[in-house]
């Protein structure tokens, strides 16, 4: 496992950088997306660092059934239980922080435009 200096949630993390956590668990957090949107728009992470969700998937399967778990508990506490929950993948996908983060969308009807 990689751990780059300067990822930006691995300092979430630690609290280098301070969040107000909307959740967290064992083995991930929970935090507001600084552009939100829909009403509800949180990120879920790992505490451990892993690129993107597949590598989370291939080296530590728990953990992101425990990112999952953390984002329907947000979004029955923050919301009305019904979310959308993505994982951007590369850039050409929209990943812009290499350190896994499911995008727990809700609190209203959602449209789908997705691409
Ligand atoms: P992605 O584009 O899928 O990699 O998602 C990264 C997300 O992180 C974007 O939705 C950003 O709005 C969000 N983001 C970037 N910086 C921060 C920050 N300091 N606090 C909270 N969310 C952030
Ligand atoms: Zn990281």
């Amino acid at each position: 496992m990689s751990l780059p200096a300067d990822c930006l949630f691995c300092r979430f993390v630690s609290g280098e950088i301070e969040t107000e956590l909307v959740g967290q668990s064992e083995r991930a957090i929970a935090f507001r997306d600084i552009n939100p949107q829909a009403p509800l728009h949180v990120l879920v992470i790992p505490r451990e660092h892993h690129a993107d969700v597949a590598a989370l998937a291939a080296s530590d399967p728990q953990g992101l059934a425990d990112l999952v778990t953390l984002a329907q508990e947000v979004a029955f506490e923050q919301a009305d239980g019904e979310y959308r929950l993505i994982f951007n993948s590369g850039p050409s996908a929209g990943q812009s922080v290499f350190h896994v983060h499911g995008h727990v969308l809700g609190g209203e009807r959602l449209g789908w435009s997705p691409a």
